[in-house]
């Protein structure tokens, strides 16, 4: 219910609404991990050989033997009853980027009117949800309109519990009949496995016999708004699309650094801890809190977890972000942008890769032997990031991070690699020659021992890179906040299983025609300084200088919309780069695409109908209304021969008179259908249709500052962020 008088509700609600009722903290051994059917449950649950099959299937992903998956499915169900649940559920990630579930009760009736339980192995590793309304990007046909799920056996089940119930959860892979990978947990194992696969080449070829399996890691930092309910529902476009559309900014803003890691605000701070309590319920490392630099964001983030388990808790924080915040009385907003004029929200992905043998290969390490293993693996990196950089672009285009990505506050849409001033430097010498592998004197052959040991100094960090090494692992800050986390470490483990058997060819055939295993390595490491170095940048991101030299000088792309994004799915390089990497068919590629862009189009459709209806009809009616007491007010001044809010007056006219214009030409342009291509349309929307939307809002938040407060109709920017 929009309107003055709701925002003044509003405000009294929250003024007088009472605290949440005190809780008494739990232990955490009350908490840890207790709705989490682990491997600890399930040793203890299990009959020895039974576990070891298991546990030896999730260490190596080998199949699982269907008399393992009976027991395992009555253990999980014994473990499930005790605990409550009634239901469980199949939980998938579709490519819309959100959790999608289906639930089954345990029960079945029995011929004599009781009831008994049932949950097989068969139920347990394969379920059959309609998914026949999840996009598919046209994989599957209606006559073959259904999917099947299956469990994901190296992520555990747990148990969500709700007011009322909880339910069994099993995390899966969701596919078609015909096989194709509808989801995105699918090309995120492969994308593990063809990178493992490379990875153990590279330090087979390094001398390594023992070699674990190699896996991917990763640690997301959750930037986050949060605003009292109160306001959010009486906002239209809060409400569908997550973001103000119009709104002006409030005399103050973030200028004052005031917020940024301030004390938080004591309900925020209840809220977190109730968040956090879920979260260690289901095993989910929260670790660090804080605000951001925005007045009303705040950050989460937990330690890191192997790619695939955190991909999947990733999704349960964001579920749980949202479901909390309602109890508290707040709408929790992931969008990468809610408000114009301030920072918006980002999910830093920090990656890096490792086993239990070498350690992480991301970190430098002391020994010059360890030397020469990191510099092969973050060369593979800085190689893969060039070659494949508009891939890393098209895995974070989204409507939303549109707004972050180039508007200098998040990292440019220019992906370049930040390493250091010091790893920089060793690189640089490599590309130059500088650094040879033939040194005398009863050093280890495979050393490089002229490497210094590298200063690991937090400090040397650079904000303004996209994609940034940070001692031994690699940030990429570019990725939005409401996104999925897999899609970017699909990219990142793929160009990195590309990169690194780049590096085995190379270096075979090296050391084939006669070289040192140390040659071998620095030739490598030089051709990708020759062919790739260009993406290593280490100054501003930000400046306008580097946008002009990483594009006119390094031959970088700069790629500033969705619509020019999506389109590198298509490029040559990047399918034949799924394909041989095994990660996504062609098909399964080509649907991506399809997908996204028609995200894409449905986002921005929905945003420009939400302008539409706002300024005509919440807007146009305030100001005009006030247009109207205005004239009453002049006719009265008149009498007394004084002029009075002709100045006014005038504005207000000729902002609406303009915000309906724009209006009128956002309608006619949202009536184009006959576009010629799918890149066409997006372009269409990136362009035309966000275009009339910036224009409209710029004569709405205009009016703002005219019209009298006590008529204006939306929550303002200083209520929706200043009031907790
Ligand atoms: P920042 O200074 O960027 O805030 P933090 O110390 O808070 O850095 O760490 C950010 C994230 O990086 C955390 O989630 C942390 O667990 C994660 N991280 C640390 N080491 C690794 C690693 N080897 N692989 C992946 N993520 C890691
Ligand atoms: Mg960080």
């Amino acid at each position: 219910m929009p309107g003055y008088e709701s925002r003044l509700q509003a405000t009294s609600h929250i003024a007088n609404r009472a605290a949440m009722p005190p809780k008494t903290p739990e232990p955490l051994e009350n908490l840890w991990a207790v709705d989490v059917f682990n491997l600890a449950k399930m040793q203890a649950s299990l009959p020895k050989a039974v576990f070891k099959s298991l546990r030896n299937t999730i260490q190596t992903g080998a199949e699982l033997d269907p008399t393992v998956a009976d027991v395992v499915a009555a253990a999980m169900k014994d473990w499930a009853l005790k605990k409550g649940a009634l239901y469980f559920s199949h939980v998938f990630y579709p490519l819309t980027g959100l959790s999608a579930e289906k639930h089954d009760g345990f029960i079945m009736p029995d011929s004599d009117g009781s009831a008994i339980t049932e949950f097989t192995g068969s139920l347990l590793v394969k379920g059959e949800p309609d998914g026949s309304s999840f996009p598919n990007g046209g994989i599957r046909g209606t006559f073959e309109a259904r999917g099947y799920t299956a469990w994901d056996v190296t992520s555990p089940a747990y148990i969500m519990n709700t007011d009322n119930g909880k339910t069994l959860c099993l995390p899966t892979v969701f596919i078609s009949w015909t096989g194709e990978a509808l989801d995105k947990k699918t090309p995120l194992l492969r994308s593990n496995a063809a990178m493992d696969k490379a990875a153990r080449r590279v330090l087979g070829l390094l001398g390594e016999t023992d070699i674990a399996p190699v896996n991917s890691s990763c640690g997301a930092e959750q930037e986050y708004f949060l605003v009292d309910t109160q306001f959010a529902i009486s906002r239209p476009d809060l409400l569908l699309a997550g973001r103000t559309l119009f709104g002006r900014p409030p005399a103050k803003g973030q200028e004052f650094d005031d917020h940024y890691f301030g004390a938080i605000p004591e309900r925020v701070q209840v809220f977190m801890q109730d968040v956090e309590e879920q979260l260690y319920r289901l095993s989910i490392p929260a670790k660090t809190r804080h605000n951001e630099v925005a007045p009303g964001q705040f950050e989460i983030a937990p330690y890191f977890e192997a790619a695939n388990v955190a991909a999947d808790h990733q999704q349960l924080l964001m579920t749980l972000l949202k479901s909390t915040a309602k109890r508290h009385g707040f709408t929790c907003l992931l969008h990468e942008k809610p408000f114009a004029g301030i920072n918006g929200s980002g999910k830093h992905v920090n990656w890096s890769i490792g086993n239990k043998t070498q350690g992480n290969l991301l970190d430098p390490g002391k020994t010059p032997h360890d030397n020469a293993q990191f510099l092969l693996f973050c060369g593979a990196v800085i190689r893969g990031a060039h070659k494949y950089g508009p891939l890393l672009r098209a895995v974070i285009a989204s409507a939303g991070n549109d707004h972050r990505l180039g508007a200098n506050e998040a990292p440019p849409a220019i992906l370049s690699v930040y390493l250091g001033s010091q790893l920089e430097d060793v690189y640089e010498q490599i590309r130059r020659g500088e650094l040879t592998g033939s040194r005398a004197g009863g050093i280890m052959d495979i050393g490089l021992p002229t490497i210094p040991t590298f200063n690991k100094d937090a400090g040397d960090r650079n904000r303004t890179s996209p994609f940034a090494f940070t001692g031994n692992r690699f940030e990429f800050r570019a990725v939005g906040s409401n996104q999925s986390v897999a899609g970017p470490l699909i990219a990142m483990n793929t160009m990195l299983a590309d990169s690194l058997n780049w590096i085995a060819d190379g270096m075979e055939a090296e050391m084939a025609g006669g070289a040192t295993l140390n040659e071998a390595i620095l030739r490598v490491l030089k051709t990708v300084m020759d062919e790739h170095g260009n993406v290593v940048f280490g100054g501003d991101g930000y400046s306008a200088e580097w946008h002009r030299a990483a594009v006119e000088e390094r031959g970088l792309m700069n790629i500033p919309t969705t619509a020019d994004a999506l389109p590198a799915f298509k490029d040559r390089d990047i399918v034949r780069l799924f394909e041989t990497t095994g990660v996504l068919t062609p098909v399964e590629l080509h649907s991506r695409f399809e997908v996204y862009a028609e995200q894409y189009i449905m986002a921005i459709s929905v945003e420009a109908k939400l302008v539409i209806s706002m300024a005509k009809t919440l807007i146009l009616p305030a100001a005009t209304r006030y247009l109207t007491e205005l004239g009453a007010g002049a006719a009265g001044a008149a009498a007394m021969g004084l002029e009075l809010g002709k100045e006014t007056a005038t504005r207000i006219a000729t902002e609406l008179a303009a915000l309906m214009t724009s209006v009128g030409e956002l309608e006619e342009a949202m009536a184009k259908t006959d576009f010629a291509s799918d890149e066409e349309h997006l372009q269409h929307c990136a362009g035309t249709i966000r275009g009339l939307m910036d224009q409209a809002r710029l004569h709405g938040d205009a009016l703002e500052a005219e019209v009298a407060d006590d008529l204006w109709p939306l929550p303002t920017y200083q209520e929706m962020l200043f009031i907790k």
